[in-house]
């Protein structure tokens, strides 16, 4: 497919939305980042998206992402990860993001960060950032670590060195009305800021909000806001 028939013309009204928000709430200028969720989208969809000014995309599926890696492998792309993560795919995990998003048992921290520093000798000496992705509203259905949990997961993810613990992640459940919204995000910018001060961590990187929750995300101190349907349209 050719970039030039892809609409593209949601970035700037998302970039707006998102600038908008943060000056409304006094947020800092450039102080939310925003991700492309682009799983089922094309490599020609990413393509055409970065050449509009976006750098950060973010993939669920290990396979589908590296195929499309391979496709835009000359383009400069800071690559997420955000979707459930087994234990037999770290390796490549670690090999071919910058980010991820959805680390929420010590096992997998251990696996990333194990293969890291295989990789710390070779050329792709760079950091893997990690969120810890915390189950906020105790959904049996969900990945995360349970908040009650979170600060014995933190202390010892914090204490691998191949890899830097960045903050916190969260997929809440829909809300409607923007106060819920608000206060769910509130909840985890607090639980960061215990584990800040408990564990002496200076963790500065909030991922949460997605399209129908992200002006209350901003309000509330999220930091990297995970953007799908309002930038690609809907998902078949
Ligand atoms: C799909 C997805 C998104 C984006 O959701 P939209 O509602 O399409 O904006 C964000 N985060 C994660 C983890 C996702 O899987």
């Amino acid at each position: 497919m050719n970039s030039l028939i892809i609409d593209t013309t949601n970035l700037d009204k998302v970039l707006k939305k998102i600038a908008t928000a943060v000056q409304h709430y006094n947020r800092d200028a450039g102080s939310v980042r925003l991700i492309g969720a682009s799983k089922t989208r094309d490599a020609s969809v990413i393509r055409a998206f970065h050449e509009a000014g976006l750098t950060d995309f973010g993939e669920n599926y290990l396979d589908e992402a590296l195929k499309k890696q391979t496709l835009l492998g000359d383009l400069d792309i800071q690559w997420h990860f955000i979707g459930h993560i087994q234990s037999n795919k770290t390796k490549l995990i670690a090999q071919h993001f910058h980010w991820v998003h959805s680390v929420d048992r010590l096992k997998i921290a251990q696996r990333l960060n194990t293969h890291k520093e295989e990789l710390n000798n070779s050329t792709l000496a760079s950091q893997l950032n990690i969120l810890l992705q915390v189950n906020l509203d105790h959904e049996q259905s969900k990945s995360g670590v349970r908040p009650e949990e979170l600060l014995t997961l933190a202390e010892n993810v914090s204490k691998l060195s191949n890899i830097k613990l960045r903050g916190l992640m969260a997929i809440p459940k829909p809300r409607k009305q923007f106060e819920e919204q608000q206060n769910c995000v509130t909840r985890l910018v607090t639980l960061q800021q215990e584990l800040n001060q408990k564990l002496g961590l200076s963790l500065d990187t909030l991922s949460v909000g997605m399209s129908n929750d992200l002006e209350a995300a901003i309000s509330a101190g999220s930091t990297m806001v995970r953007i799908g349907t309002d930038l690609f349209g809907q998902r078949n």
